[in-house]
């Protein structure tokens, strides 16, 4: 349909990006095409240690999932989005689709092993959630191209991670937040990937944040270093919710809070994590 009808086309999924767009006439498609009418794309499943998610699965369906769960930064991220109405109608697939500098899901799957699954008349194709997202609302999708599936790795043992947000109030948009997915073996951080959100016109990947901490016994010492480089590698605009130099600040706060509570749940322990409001 959506090539039958042009790029005045749009698809609907739980409609909570681009319902309030159209509402304020930034977006006006021609026509919507409601992906709620297509059975069998929303999902939760775990095949050969891999999490699948279709792409109409709603952010509630993701917090409470048990499968979910086995990979705690997916239950952090899902729950801490908006309040429970943007929760029970916004979808993985239309997030990603959307590509929202504040957005929360890509924010959190670049730090794990995460492929965008996607379909259109030329066929399906698979990529890995780095090359996906090109810039600020701009994805590789093509207009009559649909994400239809999100899949994750399960992380190897020893493995831990957690995605911390802060934000003003419940139903807006975070300031800043923060992923961290690492693996430790004694007191030793073997591997670890860190993303940061809403500071930079994408999800920004911390690499030199990361090579601090790569292959160094976690201590305080080392994790003021690591939050200091997250700290350089914001690049944030200030705005209503706050200044550059106050986001910076965050950024590399909740990496550091990130990281413990990943080295901790690393080690076996249950920790349940909340958006912090400021
Ligand atoms: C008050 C409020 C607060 C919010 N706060 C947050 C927040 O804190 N964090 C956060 O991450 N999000 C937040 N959101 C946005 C929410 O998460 C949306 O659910 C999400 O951004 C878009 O998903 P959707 O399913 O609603 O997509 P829609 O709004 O239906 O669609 C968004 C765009 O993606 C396209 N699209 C949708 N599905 C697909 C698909 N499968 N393939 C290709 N294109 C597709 C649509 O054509 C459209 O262009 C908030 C929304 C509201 C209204």
């Amino acid at each position: 349909m959506l090539s039958e009808l042009g790029e005045q086309a749009k698809f609907l999924a739980g409609g909570q990006s681009l319902i309030p767009l159209m509402k304020l006439r930034f977006a006006s498609p021609a026509h919507l095409v409601d992906l709620n009418f297509i059975s069998g794309i929303a999902y939760i499943a775990e095949e050969y240690g891999t999490l699948r998610f279709g792409a109409m699965t709603r952010h509630a369906e993701i917090e409470n999932s048990e499968i979910a769960a086995k990979v705690p930064m997916l239950r952090d991220c899902a729950a801490g989005i908006a309040d429970v109405q943007v929760r029970n109608r916004g979808t993985i697939g239309g997030s990603l689709a959307e590509a929202d500098p504040s957005g929360d899901w890509a924010v959190a799957l670049l730090t794990l092993s995460a492929e965008v699954h996607c379909l259109g008349p030329a066929g399906e194709r698979s990529l890995p959630l780095a090359q996906f997202v090109k810039d600020a609302y701009t994805t590789v999708l093509e207009p009559d191209e649909l994400i239809k599936e999100v899949t994750v790795k399960f992380p190897p043992k020893g493995s831990g991670g957690a995605y911390l947000s802060c934000k003003r109030a419940a139903p807006v948009y975070p300031t800043a937040t923060a992923a961290v997915e690492l693996t430790v073996e004694g007191e030793v951080c073997q591997e670890i990937s860190i993303a940061l959100g809403c500071v930079g016109l994408t999800p920004i990947r911390a690499k030199e944040a990361e090579a601090v901490l790569r292959g160094q016994k976690i201590s305080e010492k080392v994790l003021a270093a690591v939050g200091e480089a997250a700290r350089a590698a914001a690049d944030p605009q200030s705005d209503m919710r706050g200044s550059a130099e106050y986001k910076r600040t965050l950024a590399g706060a909740l990496v550091k809070r990130a990281i413990q509570i990943a080295v901790r749940r690393a080690r076996g322990e249950h920790i349940e994590v909340s958006p912090i409001y400021a």
